[in-house]
């Protein structure tokens, strides 16, 4: 992902607001969405997430806002947004190490939902393997990268016999972690854009229905 630059867009963007209004939204931040677009391009992303990384928060913007952030940060949940938080690769930093330092300069813990992209499968495996890492609460499964971890996990030899996939996952993400439902959500029912209600027994939960501000890498 080197070949990828920053526009430093948000920076600018930034620039075009009082104190007092960058205040607000740093109080109020409820997500940062650290890179735009996602590698994994499921086709029916309910965030219309545009295929591939385009472009990136720098670090140095991120630790900048992070230090303006009131703390604890009481509305912050997350550091994607139509995104995967394992995409951000960048510059010498990757997400293990912005999750670690928002954590520590916000005094808060950030959820982490993962679809495990492409060459992360490693990482993610061993973060998941040690409890003491906690980052990753849960991972995302679909038709779009099932496949792709199944065989990543039988490659790094963390399923053994390979049964049924679905439930070694389970087994293997279970202790203080939320295991996926995902597969389960896409089969059973349609996946819902932004804003929709659901139709279903999950009654009047939306996909990424939270309150906060949003900063992505072109803007507030
Ligand atoms: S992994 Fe999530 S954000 Fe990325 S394309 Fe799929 S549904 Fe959208």
């Amino acid at each position: 992902m080197n070949e990828i630059k920053s526009s430093n867009t948000l920076e600018e963007k930034l620039r075009e607001f009082t104190p007092k209004q960058k205040k607000l939204i740093f109080s109020n931040l409820g997500s940062m969405q650290l890179t735009e677009g996602c590698s994994i391009g499921c086709i029916d992303c309910g965030f219309n997430a545009k295929k591939g990384i385009r472009d990136y928060i720098p670090a140095e913007v991120i630790l900048n806002i992070f230090s303006k952030i009131p703390k604890p940060a009481a509305h912050l949940m997350c550091l994607y947004y139509a995104s995967d938080p394992f995409d951000y690769d960048f510059d010498g930093m990757n997400y293990v190490n912005i999750h670690k330092k928002a954590e520590e300069m916000l005094e808060k813990r950030i959820y982490v939902s993962t679809s495990i992209p492409k060459g992360k499968e490693q990482l993610i495996f061993n973060l998941l393997k040690k409890t003491s890492s906690n980052i990753v609460n849960r991972i995302s499964l679909t038709k779009f990268n099932y496949k792709r971890i199944e065989n990543a996990l039988s490659e790094f030899n963390f399923v053994k016999n390979k049964p049924q996939f679905q439930s070694n996952l389970d087994t293997f993400v279970r202790s203080n972690r939320i295991s996926t439902r995902i597969l389960d959500f896409y089969n059973d029912i349609n996946r819902y854009k932004i804003g929709d209600k659901n139709k279903d027994s999950l009654g009047e939960i939306g996909i990424g229905c939270y309150n906060g501000t949003l900063l992505t890498p072109k803007g507030v």
